[in-house]
Order: structure tokens, then sequence, then C-alpha cells
């Protein structure tokens, strides 16, 4: 039957890893809103138009063919037909979707695309920061995972090997930028089940998610 996970939390946390594995065992789809923040602020880019003009980013959104898969053993990301898997975890992007995704008109595209998809999908677990509280506030089981800033800066960059002290910097600075928009602040559903991974493993904390929906 259906069946809807919610899975916030800021990057870092253990969402991605804990939200693919979770979608496996429970033979359900997955979906990573995160890749199409990135995947729409890659057009962005690749157009040149001033990341500051919300006018113009939201054009380059609504304009972009942007295609995202739903399984959890690999899920393609492409715009315009070009593959930006790799494209969209680089600095460049990572740099500039905070921006991107403070844009309301850009976040009300991207949820009515993620509100499709997760009703054609019916199992799914649906992993970002505004999943829980915004696109499917009926979820059957909402949680908001944190994990310290040092934990959340070495599993970072033990991901994409970058250096500890930049990712942490990044990570404090994309906080920021995440936490204080004016617009459409990304805040915890209060009905979300919080979750400290710190001292977790993945196995664990998938367990416990695995445990919460069956309470
Ligand atoms: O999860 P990930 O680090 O890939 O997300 C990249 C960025 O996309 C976040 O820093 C945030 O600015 C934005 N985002 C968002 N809403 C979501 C998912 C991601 O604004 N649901």
């Amino acid at each position: 039957g259906r069946c809807v996970v919610a899975v916030d939390g800021p990057s870092g946390s253990g969402k991605s890893t804990v939200s693919r594995r979770l979608a496996t065992q429970l033979a359900a789809r997955y979906l990573d809103t995160g890749a199409m923040y990135r995947a729409v602020t890659w057009a962005v880019l690749r157009s040149g138009v001033d990341l500051t003009d919300p006018v113009a980013v939201t054009k380059v959104a609504t304009e972009a063919d942007l295609v995202i898969g739903t399984d959890p053993a690999g899920y393609p990301v492409s715009v315009d037909g070009v593959g930006v898997e790799a494209a969209i975890r680089g600095p460049e992007v990572t740099g500039a979707v905070s921006a991107v995704s403070a844009v309301p008109a850009v976040r009300a595209l991207l949820v009515a695309r993620q509100r499709d998809m997760i009703a054609a999908a019916g199992r799914i677990v649906v992993e970002g920061r505004d999943i829980g509280s915004v696109v499917a506030p009926d979820a059957d089981l909402k949680v908001y995972l944190t994990a310290s800033a040092d934990a959340r800066a070495r599993r970072r960059s033990a991901e994409d090997a970058s250096d500890v002290t930049a990712t942490a910097a990044d990570l404090a600075r994309r906080d920021r930028l995440d936490s204080t928009r004016a617009a459409d602040p990304l805040r915890q559903a209060p009905d979300a089940v919080e979750l400290d991974t710190t001292e977790l493993g993945i196995d664990e904390v998938v367990a416990r998610l695995r445990e919460l929906l069956n309470s």
C-alpha cells in the first residue's frame, strides 16, 4: 500500500544514505529533492543569467527539462538531455544552490513536481529540507535527522574527498543561508521525529526508522 516517508535534515546528517537504504528495504522509490534544486542551479549557471535576478532564474527553471529517476539503486539526473549527476555535486553548483533555492517561484515549481512524483510512486522515501513541513505534510512518517557540526563535516568530506576544514566552513555557510531565508524558511515539521545520528551507524538509523514505521 501507500507509504510516504519524509526524511529532512541538513547536509551531512546522513539523510541520503539512510533514505536510499530505507527505500531499498521497503521496496519503495526514492526521491532526492536536493538533486532537483542542484540540477536547476546547474541550468541557471549554464545559462549565464544573474543569480540574484529572481525573474531570470525562474524563467530558466521553468524552461529546463529536468528529469530525475527514483530508483534507490541509481537515479539518473538530466537537464535538457544532458546527464548532470557529477556536475551537480561540484563546487560551482554547491556554491550557488542556496541562492537559487531561495527563489519562491523556483520552490513552487519544484514542490509541485515533487508532489506529482510522490503521488505517482505511492511508496516512496523523500529526502530534503521541507518534505515533512511543505511537500508531504501528510507523510506516514516524518523524521528530522541531525548530527554534530563535526560529524557532518567529516561525513561530507569522506564522501567527496574534500578537505574537512573547508567542508565545515561550507556547511556552516549553507546552514546559515538555508535557515535565514526571508521568503520560505526551511522549517522542521512540528510532528517530525528528531533523531541525532552523531553516534549512530547507518543501519542503526534505518532500523530505528523501520521501528517507527511499524509502531
Ligand atoms: O541535500 P543537498 O545538500 O543536496 O541540498 C542542496 C541544497 O538544495 C540545500 O543546501 C538547499 O539550499 C536546497 N534544498 C532545498 N529544499 C530541499 C532540498 C534541498 O532548498 N527540499
